[in-house]
């Protein structure tokens, strides 16, 4: 868990490094196993989506902010995990469609998210949506400011521990069907 910049010589084969030098190393994720546990998740997670020689800055900027935060602050963790899932989604090309129902497209009154069509549904079509989970108002402020806020803001929000609940089932519900694979916390 060391952020650093690395000069690395194209070999015939490989890439050879040149010289290294740390710019963080993030040390009190090192003494708390707590915090350890959920920044080896998320870099497991990040490792299966990036490619090598792909620009993946946005990702770096998410993965280094929600190591910031699991190591210097003490925000719930499940809640940082939580957030880190939606927005990693909106980067990689599963943003939730947040602004009409994804159905109908009715522009108010979601009740419901679905993971069949990746986003909010309205009352109606969300009870007929099998896999839809029913959220509250404020898990919906939450996924929608998750999505649309300024990359360094992301975690700077609370919420109530029942909304914290249904952000941690949906975000791990969309993450695992996006992906397409189960992280074990
Ligand atoms: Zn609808």
């Amino acid at each position: 868990m060391c952020f650093g910049e690395y000069l690395l010589y194209k070999g015939n084969n490989t890439y050879n490094i040149n010289s290294c030098e740390t710019i963080e190393i993030f040390y009190d994720i090192r003494i708390d196993l707590d915090k350890l546990k959920y920044a080896v998740y998320i870099t497991k997670i990040i490792n299966d989506v990036t490619t090598e020689n792909q620009n993946s800055y946005k990702i770096l900027q998410l993965f280094l902010n929600t190591l910031y935060v699991i190591s210097k602050t003490e925000k719930d963790l499940d809640l940082v995990i939580s957030i880190f899932r939606i927005r990693l989604m909106s980067i990689i090309g599963f943003r939730p469609n947040i602004d009409k129902c994804v159905n109908c497209g009715e522009k108010d009154g979601f009740e419901y998210f679905s993971f069949l069509d990746n986003g909010f549904k309205c009352a109606s079509c969300g009870k007929l949506d099998k896999g839809a989970i029913k959220i509250s108002e404020t898990t919906k402020d939450a996924i929608r400011y998750i999505v649309l806020s300024d990359a360094k803001k992301i975690y700077s929000f609370e919420i109530s521990e029942e909304s914290k609940r249904e952000l941690e089932i949906v975000s791990k519900l969309y993450l695992t069907e996006k992906l397409e694979k189960e992280y074990k916390l």
